[in-house]
């Protein structure tokens, strides 16, 4: 087949032929941002090759930083639709500099994104003149799908119905105060679940129901503070448990006794709560944990990569294979790069996060259904387009601008040879052109990016946010301090009150979520609910780093993401843990 971009091909072959690799057939280079020296496997050379880009110019987690500095996931403001002048909410804070119109609006034909279509000027560096055209072409207020009902106060959503303050959340319904999660129902304050009904502050599980305070556990029923337990009913302070009834603080005590004690513990103070979260916490330093959460996967190297093979420094990927540097992946094939998504192939430098059926598509944010698409943004079921942002099924576009076939190719290939030349081409946006503050944007909610000063010096904007004040003050305050300890003496009036949490940050109770504590035995929340949504992140690092240490049992080596010094001290080599699993 002859090349629809000679010139560009004939130069990327030239500059794989003049790469200097070692004996293995890799290369170490060091990162533009961090100096830090960073390894390219011969393994993802060949990738490179047959993505035909040129190599990294970033260490793994300096990409992995600015990927995930695209989204906003996380916050919420209200803003000005440039399309209805009406007070809206949105996920770009006061200052933006983006227009952004009601999603509703967004997805619809109300407006041209082909309208918007500019000239390359190929004397000019590429990413600021598509930021320029970022700037000019509308946003969705919210990424947020259409088939969402009543659940306004959401991003990064889809198939919603009544829920409220919920981020990253595909499928589900009376979720309130929830994130990173898919096809819950009625739960609040949980992160990082798949299909649960009736949770209360659960985390990184499958499969419960009515269960409050379970971290790591799947197939549950009727359980509370339970760690790494499967198939499990009625248990209490728990970790490890497989296939097990009425075991209290790890003890099998029997349907009657258990019920017994249960009725002991008082699930509705506050002050026995945090006793309880205490006791909690210690219990799972405590438990015996395998070095990674990995499972029934082939020469992968990274953590909750379930079903795959030749996994490389990667987090959350379900059934993938040949992926590397990538997080929240499903169904991927020949991905490098790329965070987020589902039936995906031969995808690089890709920041999505419910998209799917993306094919070869590379350096590009927010892209569902497109195939053979470069440095686009917002753009649904494109086929070759380049620089786009907003398309809706188009091809042959660059910049916004309709091309025919034969034209399209003859610019593309120019460009590409001209960005490769300028060392453009094989880049994702840079930090000083992508749309957030880095204050509001994913790597800041978790731990391992949260080093404002690096950020900054890399070219990430780390202004401060300006704060909504606007429902400060009141005579209906209450401090938090002040509620009652337990649920049972909270009447009706608290739904009418401003509660004031220690950090002096406003909230107030939603009715629905005062059912749910009272019909479930749990008390009032005091912290306002981003402080208590920001807590579950914090202890999840999202900065891959492995350690060779030694199997807490046996003494057998071990390589794990736990750094030598973790509070978590019986880190376990797979054998050992699955004896003490039993
Ligand atoms: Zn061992």
């Amino acid at each position: 087949m002859t090349s629809k971009t000679p010139q560009f091909d004939r130069a990327l072959d030239e500059y794989f032929a003049k790469l200097e690799l070692d004996e293995k057939g890799g290369q170490w280079r060091t990162c533009r941002f961090s100096g830090n020296e960073f390894y390219v496997r011969p393994e993802d050379i060949e990738f490179y090759k047959m993505m035909r880009v040129p190599l990294p110019t970033l260490e793994p987690e300096e990409r992995r930083r600015r990927r995930f500095a695209v989204h906003n996931s996380y916050n919420l403001f209200k803003g000005i639709s440039a399309y209805s002048g009406k007070k809206i909410v949105t996920i770009y804070p006061p200052g933006s500099p983006f227009k952004f119109y009601e999603h509703q609006v967004w997805y619809s034909d109300a407006w041209d994104p082909l309208s918007y279509a500019k000239n390359i000027d190929s004397t000019q560096p590429f990413f600021s003149q598509f930021y320029d055209l970022q700037l000019a072409v509308p946003r969705p207020a919210l990424i947020s799908d259409i088939s969402n009902v009543n659940s306004d106060y959401t991003t990064g959503s889809k198939g919603l119905k009544n829920c409220y303050i919920v981020f990253d959340q595909s499928g589900g319904e009376d979720l309130y105060y929830h994130q990173c999660c898919s096809n819950d129902k009625n739960c609040i304050e949980c992160w990082a679940l798949d299909d649960c009904d009736t949770c209360y502050e659960c985390k990184l599980s499958r499969n419960l129901f009515q269960c409050f305070y379970c971290e790591m556990s799947r197939n549950c029923i009727g359980s509370s503070f339970l760690w790494d337990c499967r198939n499990s009913e009625n248990c209490f302070m728990s970790s490890g448990l497989r296939n097990k009834k009425h075991y209290f603080r790890n003890e099998y005590v029997g349907p009657e006794e258990y019920l017994r004690r249960m009725q002991e513990v008082d699930f509705g103070s506050f002050n026995e709560v945090q006793k309880l979260r205490e006791e909690f916490r210690q219990l799972k330093l405590a438990t015996p944990r395998k070095p990674n959460w990995n499972e029934k996967s082939e020469n992968s190297l990274g953590d909750f990569i379930w079903s795959s093979k030749d996994v490389y420094y990667s987090l959350y990927a379900d059934l993938c294979e040949n992926v590397a540097y990538s997080e929240g992946l499903a169904n991927a094939r020949d991905v490098y790069d790329t965070f987020g998504g589902n039936q995906t192939e031969r995808l690089y430098e890709v920041s999505n996060i419910w998209d799917e059926n993306c094919y070869n598509v590379k350096f590009s944010s927010h892209v569902n259904g497109c195939r053979d698409v470069e440095y686009s943004d917002f753009c649904n079921e494109c086929t070759n387009c380049f620089g786009c942002v907003g398309l809706d099924r188009k091809q042959f576009c660059i910049f916004n601008k309709q091309y025919n076939e034969e034209d399209y190719w003859r610019s593309i290939d120019q460009i590409k040879l001209t960005m490769l030349k300028r060392k453009e081409y094989g880049e994702f946006f840079p930090p000083e052109f992508l749309p957030f503050p880095y204050r509001v944007t994913i790597p800041m909610s978790y731990a391992g990016f949260q080093d404002l000063e690096n950020a900054q010096k890399y070219g990430y904007d780390t202004s401060l946010i300006p704060i909504d004040t606007a429902d400060e003050g009141g005579p209906d305050e209450i401090l938090a301090e002040t509620l009652p300890d337990n649920i049972k003496e909270v009447t009706d009036e608290i739904l009418s009150k401003v509660i004031v949490d220690k950090n002096g940050k406003r909230f107030r109770y939603l009715r629905q979520e005062l059912e749910f504590y009272r019909t479930h035995h749990i008390p009032l929340p005091r912290e306002h609910p981003s402080l208590r949504m920001a807590k579950w992140m914090a202890d999840f690092v999202i900065r891959l780093r492995f350690y060779e240490r030694m199997c807490g049992k046996c003494g057998k080596n071990i390589t794990t993401s736990y750094p030598p010094d973790a509070p978590e001290k019986n880190i376990w080599c797979e054998s050992c843990y699955l004896s003490y699993i039993g």
